[in-house]
């Protein structure tokens, strides 16, 4: 699409040389003022001014006004604004060339040539130049003119990312956006180049102006392809929204999906997926993306790749596997996840990820819970088994069979349990129906079971000898309950998830001075103190941490209740132990000569082991249990007098929200030790009360 050329009025720089003086940033944004009330013919320039400056400005001279004048007589005239806003015609101008100021006066060089000169305008950003050079020329198709390498101006442009110049050049010279290079090696159209460069800017203005979207450069490239290869995401986005071609192929027959694995970009290999790409195409070759990444060691594409179902059994032209060419290629740890993955997953369904959730709910209700099931029936019947063996063991068996039996069920329990839970399919997904109940089942029958023991056998004795610690111990245990659900069922704090097209509508600067913040599962610019839980696969408002025995996030909604549970849990375990540590010596004092509490040697443990199995096994059981409960603890209500997370301690270098101006430590969340802890514990003068109106829909 070509269009006429335009000339632009040349207002802002007939009053430049009265009102600028060099350098003088003050002057320069009156200028600016004065130029942008070109554009409102509604008020004089002195009203303008009078808005934006106070009085301690001079009043505009009457030649000012009188030139004016002349410029808005320009504008009507029919030479227009060219398609430009105004703040692009002023960047025009040459004394806002940054360039040039940085430069000191930079002159076009003598040692380019005439017919090089728009080129090396384009290239070196002169927006200025460009426009003096397509006015002074006689040929109305300078712009079209190429250059020793193929490109036109416009191309430079368009590689540079110069808005400015690309706007100019097209709608005042009539640059065509769909011209492409002419070398023969690389022939790339302006939108090549967008892509790129991840300019998507450039792109939506190009797509408006009639760029075709597909077009194909040397190698048979679509601009989708590019921006695959160069791992930009959010153009992957924007194209595929646009309507390019998803099963382009080029002309070794490879399409973007290929290309993505190929260079290891696993979001946009996710995302092309989800915009529909074919999971086992096939090149010329016969080589399926899944192949293209296991060659190249890529690990995160393969992991997004086997995760959406991909085929591992396909054999490309030369007759191997994609694990074969990972082995021979020697990427062990990709070849070790491979074949864990097809263990796990033989028959290609992955449930519980978060691309396999599409398979999920394709599925019927009782297919989902015996897939459910076939997975996670060890999280519900091992617990209990251990439990009810444990205690039967010590309650029937000699205490020399039944310990080492039970210290061995404990380690079952958790070297079992554990590996599962930081499985990453193991999270809820969207619509909830794959969380697994985490160590939850295991921290209950262990608390509930051990309680159940303890006051079976003690009742009488803490009626009698220690009413006050049963009665602490008992309602804390009561609370620990209600806490521990309260923060298992509460939602952390998701964010909700954003429109890609939202993302894409703010502006390029916006989005690409914090690529950080963004996150490209949720869309979202994640406010500060947010992060995104890879388990949960949502990004939570003030994330502590993914709390595996409630395999749920702890944030912003929940944090009050799990420091409470902390706090009631340890409480009742101390007061069980001490409990627990009194009936034994009463107990068995006509049979150990318990001279003094503390001097207990190894002898008479075994000996109180002997007398008392279960409840000293239950004593090292909660020994434990204050161990770890205390720990927590203390590590929680430090961090929360400090006004941090267990996330920000750990990464708090990461967080601009908690650098002052020379990169050190500094928190502005901290409100003094005592309210950052009724923050914390969600006492009433918290700002941020607690919030248990949105439940999730995932229950135990
Ligand atoms: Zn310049
Ligand atoms: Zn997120
Ligand atoms: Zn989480």
């Amino acid at each position: 699409m070509t269009g006429a050329r335009v000339v632009l009025p040349h207002a802002s720089s007939a009053l430049v040389p009265q009102l600028l003086q060099a350098g003088n940033g003050v002057e320069a944004a009156r200028v600016k003022a004065a130029f942008l009330a070109i554009t409102d013919t509604s008020q004089t320039l002195q009203q303008q001014q009078q808005q934006q400056w106070n009085s301690t400005h001079p009043a505009v001279l009457p030649e000012d006004e009188k030139m004016l004048e002349e410029d808005r007589r320009c504008v009507k005239q029919g030479a227009g604004l060219g398609g430009l806003n105004a703040e692009e015609l002023f960047a025009l101008e040459p004394a806002q060339c940054v360039v040039c100021r940085l430069t000191r006066d930079r002159t076009i060089p003598k040692c380019i040539a005439s017919t090089d000169r728009l080129h090396w305008a384009a290239r070196t950003d002169h927006a200025h130049y460009c426009r003096d050079l397509i006015e002074d020329s006689d040929d109305p198709g300078a712009v079209h003119i190429i250059d020793a390498k193929g490109f036109s101006p416009f191309h430079y442009a368009c590689q540079r990312g110069n808005f400015v110049i690309v706007k100019y050049l097209f709608h005042c010279a009539g640059a065509d956006v769909n011209a492409a290079t002419q070398a023969e090696t690389d022939r790339f159209a302006p939108l090549h180049f967008a892509a790129i460069n991840g300019d998507i800017k450039l792109a939506r203005f190009l797509m408006e102006s009639g760029a075709a979207v597909d077009k194909r450069d040397a190698k048979g490239n679509t601009p989708l392809i590019l921006a695959a290869q160069f791992g930009h995401l959010l153009m992957i986005h924007f194209l595929v929204q646009h309507a390019a071609d998803i099963a382009a192929r080029d002309q070794k027959g490879n399409q973007a999906l290929a290309w993505a694995a190929y260079e290891g970009h696993g979001d946009c290999v996710k995302h092309l997926i989800r915009a529909g790409a074919m999971l086992d195409n096939i090149d010329s070759q016969g080589t399926t993306a899944l192949h293209w990444a296991a060659i190249q060691g890529q690990m995160a594409a393969v992991e997004v790749l086997l995760d959406a179902g991909a085929d591992a059994s396909l054999r490309d032209s030369s007759n191997q596997t994609a694990i074969e060419h990972a082995k021979r290629k020697k990427h062990t740890t990709l070849v070790d996840f491979i074949q864990r993955h097809l263990r796990k997953f033989p028959s290609g369904l992955t449930p519980g990820s978060g691309l396999a959730t599409t398979i999920m709910l394709q599925l019927t209700e009782t297919e989902r819970l015996k897939h459910r099931l076939q997975r996670e029936w060890m999280f519900y019947l091992l617990p209990v088994v251990c439990n009810l063996a444990m205690l039967a063991s010590l309650s029937y068996m000699n205490w020399m069979l039944s310990w080492p039996l039970c210290l061995g069920m404990v380690v079952v329990m958790f070297a079992g349990g554990t590996p599962l839970l930081f499985d990453r399919t193991n999270g809820p997904d969207f619509d909830g129906n794959t969380r697994n109940p985490g160590m939850t089942t295991w921290f209950l029958c262990g608390m509930v079971l051990d309680v159940t023991i303890a006051v079976h056998r003690m009742w009488n004795f803490m009626l009698t000898h220690e009413p006050a610690l049963g009665v602490v111990g008992l309602s804390s245990f009561g609370f620990m309950l209600y806490w521990y659900f309260r923060a298992r069922m509460a939602n952390p704090g998701y964010l909700e998830m954003g429109d890609p097209q939202d993302v894409l509508r703010t502006t390029h600067a916006e989005w690409s001075e914090a690529p950080r913040n963004l996150c490209t599962t949720c869309w979202i610019i994640k406010p500060a103190r947010a992060k995104h839980c890879k388990i949960c696969n949502r990004c939570v408002s003030m994330f502590d941490h993914h709390c595996p025995w409630l395999n749920n996030c702890v944030g912003k909604n929940n944090r009050a209740a799990f420091m409470r549970l902390l706090l009631a849990f340890t409480t009742s375990a101390i007061c069980l132990l001490i409990c627990t540590f009194n009936f034994i010596q009463l107990a068995t004092a006509e049979i150990i000569p318990w001279s003094h509490p503390f001097m207990w040697t190894f002898s008479k443990m075994l000996m109180a082991a002997q007398q008392e199995p279960v409840l000293f096994f239950l004593f090292l059981y909660t020994l434990s249990g204050v161990c770890f409960g205390a720990t927590i603890l203390l590590q929680g209500i430090w961090l929360a007098s400090n006004g941090l997370t267990i996330n920000e301690q750990q990464n708090w270098q990461r967080y601009e929200w908690l650098k002052d101006d020379n990169g050190d430590y500094y928190n502005k969340y901290d409100r003094g030790r005592l309210r950052n802890l009724a923050d914390a514990f969600g006492i009433s003068v918290s700002s941020t009360p607690l919030d248990f109106s949105q439940r999730a829909a995932f229950w135990v």
